[in-house]
């Protein structure tokens, strides 16, 4: 089924135009693997941008400027080499990431990070909640965007199922619900620090790093 959640306009443009930040990358890849309207929107903006590049390459490059450009692409060779896949029952695009250990922030409720949040940069983690189990309820420092890979949540804006992709700026809180008997595992990219409204959690939050 396609997801029924997309990433905004603004949000796909970005990713096309390579101007998002890895975490955010990642979510997106992950959602345009499963949906093939979003997929041909980046693709479209993708050849746009590629043709305007071209473009400025031939005009701003005089004489043999361009020929020299291209020798030297040629001289480095094919790219990196193919990534390690990725591991069992995970999307493609964590294709050679290297996912943290299991760490239980509360019962039902467990993270393993992959992209830890420093040095301004957003965090990556992965969520996984058992049947019947919320996420506490939580603003933002900055950004937040998810994406289900197996199970479904519900809050106050919809249920999400595998491939729907949440987006919330800093104002908003919210308290997502895994629906269905099914653990919940989605990937979650955060700018800043989670801003949970319980003390508790508040507590914890030194210890699980999000
Ligand atoms: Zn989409």
């Amino acid at each position: 089924m396609s997801p029924l959640h997309h990433p905004s306009d603004e949000t796909l443009l970005a990713h096309a135009a390579g101007a998002l930040d890895e975490a955010f990358r990642v979510i997106v890849a992950v959602h345009i693997a499963a949906c093939a309207q979003c997929r041909s929107l980046v693709l479209r903006a993708e050849q746009v941008g590629g043709e305007m590049l071209d473009t400025l390459a031939a005009t701003a490059m005089t004489g043999d400027a361009l020929d020299r450009t291209l020798a030297r692409l040629d001289e480095q060779g094919p790219a990196d080499r193919p990534a390690a896949p990725p591991p069992d029952g995970l999307p493609a695009a964590l294709a050679g990431y290297t996912i943290g250990r299991w760490r239980s922030l509360f019962p039902g409720v467990a993270l393993a990070s992959i992209l830890p949040p420093e040095r301004g940069r957003a965090g990556l983690h992965l969520l996984r909640l058992a049947p019947g189990r919320a996420l506490g309820d939580h603003g933002h420092g900055g950004r937040e965007m998810s994406v289900v890979i197996a199970g479904a949540v519900t809050d106050e804006r919809g249920t999400y199922g595998p491939g729907d992709v949440a987006e919330r700026d800093d104002e908003a809180h919210h308290a997502p619900v895994v629906v269905g008997g099914q653990t919940c595992l989605c990937l979650i990219a955060v700018e800043g620090r989670l801003r949970f409204r319980h003390w508790a959690l508040r507590l914890l939050q030194p210890l699980i790093g999000v």
